[in-house]
């Protein structure tokens, strides 16, 4: 998600970018000392949400390996006004030092190379209130049509920390997780993977969830209403997977239409990413009171049960009228942002740019590959070129919004160099695999892919993702000659470019220095395939 709230978006672009670099966003984006001598293994994290007090009281139990002996403290992060109440390891209470939302635990017993340690995390507050979800996240706190409560929490951008302790940096995520939500008797909590238990008492029921695969910190998520469920199951690249919906009672009708795209969804991605990641999990759409977010095995889903984004089409072409936005974007993330992960958020166009071209797949498939052109050409003009889509590293700090449009863009420019459907299917599905339940970075997906397509794509990702602008194609024709460069690049950019001259394609290698071609007489101008993503200027 993390997208296009227009307005909403400028303002954080342009003030994340212009912002000065804290201590705090060192703290919260780096491998600090304190973080680096040990690696996530689990969390078990047990809520107890009170919807009349918004209040959140809790305990996570962290288990993490000890990579080396380190310095003796351990780095968690939780926010303001959520407390750290009491640390606990091997039975001992523990001092903690803090410095604003980053807590440096004062560990006694020794940590031994390889050996597995648990952590104790007691917590309580009223955390942040969302102010507007998930863009400015935290929790959300509504009543539906029968004034039942209906609560999530979403905190991409912001931190898990934001409502519960734990590693807030992406670079490292639990191999499984564990949550128990305990909420008011009447209501019913969805989170991550699979519903294993719930527990009765005379006023509450705590639900258990149990998430069998690495998942990151932000995908984990709370969403309490009063839900009924209905699933179905699929039949999968890799057997049967269970699809399961839970929606809103007073929804039910208008889900069990809407969600016909969910099989739709995983029918398009399986073929052009590979499996679902998350068959032990399960796949579930589960309503929130906000737009929606790619919560892992948990996808969150407040559409209005329209296609389009709510209601209407991004790409104003109409092709985004032919599904559910949020139903096909954020689904998209199960492959990329969950399955394969940034390790630091200047990354993440990995997770957007990948997920905006899967909306382009989805079509592709269902509708065409002219549709799915016509779709991701028409969200061009969303595009910037304000600053590279890759941000700032080791300080939390994510690249341009055009992250979503260019990225899908570039992606649609690389399938056209690649000029074989089947290697860009192959290549699209060797990431799933090569990057399977891993966090990483720009460089090995760059270096992925330039292997799988066998091509020199070192210009062509320097400058569309370090720098802001693109390339422009500049030409002039005398008679039977047309000269050509690119200009507006880095010095050496080169990448293969169709064009069109005279009804006819041919493919040119411009570089950003003048070449000559001789061209039919009484051609006068040329134009650039469609599908790829350059500027083009007659001089
Ligand atoms: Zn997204």
């Amino acid at each position: 998600m993390r997208y296009l709230f227009l307005l909403g978006f400028i303002l954080t672009s342009l003030s994340s970018y212009s912002q000065k670099i804290t201590r705090q966003d060192s703290l919260r984006g780096s491998i600090t000392p304190q973080r680096a001598w040990w690696d996530l293994v689990h969390y078990d994290l047990s809520v107890e949400v009170m919807p009349e007090s918004k209040t959140i009281i809790g305990t996570n139990v962290m288990t993490y390996k000890v990579l080396n002996e380190g310095p003796n403290e351990l780095q968690i992060d939780l926010q303001a006004p959520m407390k750290l109440t009491a640390v606990m390891q091997d039975g001992h209470s523990l001092d903690v030092r803090s410095e604003g939302n980053a807590h440096f635990i004062q560990l006694e017993n020794p940590q031994r190379e390889g050996e597995l340690k648990k952590i104790s995390l007691s917590f309580e507050g009223k955390p942040r209130i969302a102010k507007n979800p998930p863009w400015d996240g935290g929790i959300t706190w509504k009543k539906d049509s029968n004034g039942k409560h209906f609560i999530a929490s979403s905190n991409q951008g912001i931190g898990a920390s934001v409502w519960w302790p734990n590693r807030d940096h992406p670079a490292d995520e639990v191999d499984s997780l564990d949550m128990h939500v305990t909420v008011p008797k009447d209501l019913v909590d969805v989170s991550n993977g699979r519903l294993v238990h719930i527990d009765t008492d005379a006023t509450t029921k705590t639900y258990h969830w149990t998430v069998k695969n690495p998942i990151n910190n932000y995908g984990v998520n709370l969403n309490i209403g009063d839900y009924v469920n209905f699933s179905e199951v699929y039949k999968g690249e890799k057997g049967p997977l269970d699809m399961s919906y839970w929606v809103l009672k007073e929804d039910e009708e208008k889900a069990r239409e809407q969600f016909k795209q969910a099989p739709m969804m995983m029918e398009a991605f399986e073929h052009w990413f590979g499996p679902y990641p998350f068959y032990e999990d399960s796949f579930k759409l589960v309503q929130a009171p906000y737009l929606g977010m790619e919560h892992q095995s948990s996808v969150t889903y407040g559409n209005r049960f329209k296609n389009g984004y709510l209601g209407r089409d991004l790409s104003g072409t109409g092709e985004g009228l032919k599904f559910d936005f949020i139903i096909i974007h954020e689904a998209g993330h199960e492959w990329f942002a969950n399955n394969i992960t940034n390790k630091d958020v200047a990354d993440m166009w990995i997770h957007e740019g990948f997920t905006s071209y899967s909306e382009n797949l989805y079509l592709d498939y269902h509708f065409g590959k002219e549709s799915a052109a016509t779709y991701t050409i028409g969200t061009r003009d969303k595009i910037r070129n304000d600053r590279p889509m890759i941000g700032t590293y080791n300080v939390d700090k994510e690249g341009s919004g055009d992250m979503y449009y260019k990225g899908a863009n570039i992606l649609l420019t690389l399938r056209t160099i690649a000029q074989d459907d089947d290697l860009w299917r192959a290549t699209l599905r060797g990431l799933s695999k090569e990057f399977y339940h891993q966090t990483t970075t720009t460089a090995a997906v760059e270096n992925y892919i330039a292997n799988a397509l066998n091509l020199d794509l070192t210009p062509f990702f320097n400058q569309y993702l370090r720098e802001k602008d693109i390339p422009t194609f500049e030409y002039k024709i005398d008679k039977k000659e047309m000269h050509y460069r690119f200009n507006n690049t880095i010095q050496g950019f080169t990448m293969p470019l169709r064009i069109k001259i005279n009804e006819k394609y041919i493919w040119l290698e411009p570089t950003d220095i003048w070449q000559c071609l001789d061209v039919p007489k009484g051609t006068s101008t040329v134009q650039i395939d469609r599908n790829m993503y350059v500027d083009i200027r007659k001089m």
